[in-house]
């Protein structure tokens, strides 16, 4: 980890990331891919020291309230910032300039912001979205190795659902061959349906690769998945979109579920509900 004075924060689009890199070890993260042009290895986090002053800058100068997009790029909740507390400064920014908030994490260090989160959800309006690629404890400790399994995210959601902060979750990505079963779908849709979710984004079922990511993705396979590297490269070679096998019936079960359960799958829909100011009661989603 180092510590960097940024220049800007917020996008056009109102999407900020404090941390440059992230040390979650994601097998699969497309924010390795060369192409995001990191000056520094991607586990070095490139921490922004400055983000909350130039956060409340921005703000300051805004005539309109509006969302503002947490963890595109990386996760807000590494584990460096249970001491940095940057994303919590951040947040109670947002929360005494009337802003709302859209954060996307897989880390249980979410809670101890959840107080801010229920202020701002209060005054106008807090999303926290939450990736599940399994729902085998066991496998995630494999694919996503530093941050907290399933089981522990599942808490996540009860807890946010309890304390009134509504949910999406992420259900991506699904990897050929690794988490692609009907089973493993099933397990995930019985969690959302439980969290009581808003919406489950899914963008098919398979996932990206492309140079870095790749690479990366292939040595871990190797060490964990044995031969599995050789079966990628036969049978996707460079593709930068990598499709399981199973995506046909698995969309068949996820539709089937969404449409029984009254949950949004709409990725355009979930999108403006993410990132309109809208509530609930007035979102079109709902
Ligand atoms: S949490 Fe997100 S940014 Fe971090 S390693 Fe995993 S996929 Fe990449």
């Amino acid at each position: 980890m180092h510590f960097i004075q940024a220049k800007s924060l917020l996008s056009s689009k109102n999407g900020m990331n404090i941390f440059r890199g992230c040390t979650h070890g994601c097998i699969y993260c497309d924010s390795r891919s060369l192409c995001y042009q990191m000056p520094h290895a991607f586990s070095d986090v490139a921490v922004k020291e400055n983000a909350p002053s130039l956060l409340d800058a921005a703000l300051s100068r805004k005539r309109k309230k509006g969302m503002i997009g947490f963890g595109s790029m990386s996760d807000p909740y590494i584990p460096e910032e249970s001491s940095l507390r940057l994303t919590q400064q951040c947040l109670e920014i947002i929360a005494r300039r009337g802003f709302g908030v859209s954060l996307i994490t897989k880390s249980d260090l979410v809670l101890r912001d959840i107080d801010i989160l229920k202020e701002i959800q209060e005054r106008a309006k807090a999303v926290v979205s939450v990736t599940l690629t399994t729902a085998d404890d066991t496998l995630c400790r494999k694919i996503e190795p530093n941050v907290c399994p399933t089981s522990r995210r599942v808490e996540v959601l009860y807890a946010l659902r309890d304390a009134g902060i509504p949910t999406v979750v992420w259900l991506c990505p699904i990897l050929p061959y690794i988490n692609d079963t009907k089973e493993n779908l099933e397990g995930i849709l019985s969690i959302c349906r439980e969290a009581e979710v808003k919406g489950i984004l899914s963008f098919g079922f398979g996932m990206t690769l492309r140079e870095g990511c790749r690479e990366y993705f292939y040595q871990k396979l190797d060490e964990l998945f044995p031969g599995l590297s050789a079966r990628y490269a036969a049978e996707f070679g460079l593709r930068y979109a990598v499709e399981s096998p199973n995506a046909a019936e698995l969309e068949r079960v996820f539709s089937a579920f969404c449409e029984k359960e009254g949950i949004e799958r709409r990725p355009e829909r979930i999108f403006s509900y993410l990132y309109g100011m809208e509530r609930d009661r007035q979102a079109t989603l709902f």
